[in-house]
């Protein structure tokens, strides 16, 4: 579902991205885990088609730039940006005409409650917490029933009631068959169900690790010996 092929981007001359390539199928949550610096966010952007780079990214098989990529991929951003003078509401609603959704306002109204922002819908986007703000990146990133889901550093920021939350909605979405790519500097942050992690150092996928490689208990020993050590990439595969 979100394919991406030798993708190399550079800032000057330093390649951010270095012939970088993955795969996340749907019904998988993909966790990209480096440290700061690695290249997570740089790779994060370039699949939401937000950079520009050489190599090719896929979502469902359309190229990423293309509008049937767009309608089919939700990304959640490091920084929420709201509009400041919009109400969460019409947040949602802006997305909804943008995409040009139907029957949404149940949907969102739900994804509100999920998140304890129900209260908050005639909130402006500038008398929210970070929190909250973030909460509303969300919500707006899933009104559009996307198929494939980008969360770049999702729990920083959240309470933890927002934390449990919106692990459940990454698990649910797991359940319907969604393609998720997550981008995390916490280790811990998504041990219950990731199907595929991918530790990223220095610009590189240094190692590639599946749930049923039964790795698990070992993934923070492994993470470690890889960012911790001299070498351009670590560990060997
Ligand atoms: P991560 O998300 O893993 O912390 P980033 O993708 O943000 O890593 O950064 C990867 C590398 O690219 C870092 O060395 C960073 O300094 C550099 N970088 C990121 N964004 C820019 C930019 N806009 N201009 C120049 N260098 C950048």
């Amino acid at each position: 579902m979100i394919s991406v092929k030798n993708i190399t981007k550079k800032y000057a001359k330093q390649a951010a991205c270095d012939n970088v390539s993955l795969n996340v199928k749907p019904g998988e949550i993909g966790v990209l885990l480096g440290p700061n610096g690695a290249g997570k966010s740089t790779l994060i952007k370039s699949v939401c088609g937000l950079l520009k780079y050489d190599g090719e990214i896929t979502v469902n098989g359309f190229n990423n730039r293309s509008i049937e990529a767009k309608r089919i991929l939700g990304y959640v951003p490091e920084f929420p940006s709201l509009y400041p003078m919009l109400t969460v509401w019409e947040h949602l609603e802006f997305i909804a005409r943008a995409y040009r959704l139907e029957n949404w306002e149940n949907f969102a109204d739900e994804l509100l409650l999920r998140f304890d922002m129900a209260d908050k819908k005639k909130k402006l986007g500038k008398e929210l917490s970070k929190g909250m703000q973030q909460k509303v990146s969300v919500c707006c990133a899933l009104v559009t029933a996307p198929q494939a889901v980008v969360f770049d550093e999702p729990l920083v920021g959240l309470d933890p009631h927002g934390i449990r939350e919106l692990k459940t909605v990454i698990t649910d979405l797991k359940t319907e068959g969604k393609a998720i790519l997550i981008s995390t500097h916490m280790i811990e942050s998504m041990e219950e169900n990731w199907d595929i992690t991918f530790i990223m150092k220095n610009g590189r996928i240094v190692r590639e690790i599946r749930r049923e490689d039964g790795l698990l208990s070992k993934l923070e020993d492994i993470y470690f010996s890889i960012t911790e050590s001299e070498g351009e990439t670590g560990e060997s595969k």
